[in-house]
């Protein structure tokens, strides 16, 4: 996609500093580090976001994050642990339209990034909670 600027890292078009690449996926550091080693995995071809995945591009996306979440792991002794982050729309703080995952990696030391879901466990029935997921379950299909 021409504006698209993953796409034009993916070209080489625009710089970006590298982590991985194979046919599928470009692995490279985002510009703005919420982490020391914060990577984000992009498909090759151009997809907008989660929803429009199919199941192959999924599994070969998805397939890669184990080996480059080890491998960040393995790169500075003290990163403790990984948050795997995928926005899908703006509402959920998507900002480049362009799938990609993030691979924050977490340090009990220089590290100020947080996640806050809060408690919600009071918040539905067993009955409410039923009902969202039959309004789910009628759209999954097989
Ligand atoms: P999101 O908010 O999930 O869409 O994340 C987009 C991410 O892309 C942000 O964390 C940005 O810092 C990052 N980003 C934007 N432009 C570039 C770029 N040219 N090189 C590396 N990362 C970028
Ligand atoms: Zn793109």
């Amino acid at each position: 996609m021409s504006d698209c600027i993953f796409c034009k890292i993916i070209a080489g078009e625009i710089p970006s500093v590298k982590v991985y690449e194979d046919d599928t996926v470009l692995a490279f550091l985002d510009i703005s580090q919420a982490t020391p080693g914060h990577t984000l995995v992009v498909p090759k071809v151009h997809v907008p976001d989660l929803f429009a995945y199919d199941a192959d591009l999924a599994a070969a996306v998805f397939a890669r994050l184990p080996k480059i979440a080890r491998a960040i792991k393995a790169s500075d002794p003290r990163i403790e642990g990984l948050n795997v982050l995928n926005n899908n729309g703006e509402v959920a703080y998507q900002s480049v339209f362009h799938s990609h995952i993030h691979l924050i990696p977490r340090y009990s030391t220089a590290d100020d990034f947080s996640i806050h879901f809060g408690d919600h466990t009071q918040d539905y029935t067993p009955a409410q909670l039923e009902a969202v997921a039959a309004g789910i379950r009628a759209k999954v299909g097989a």
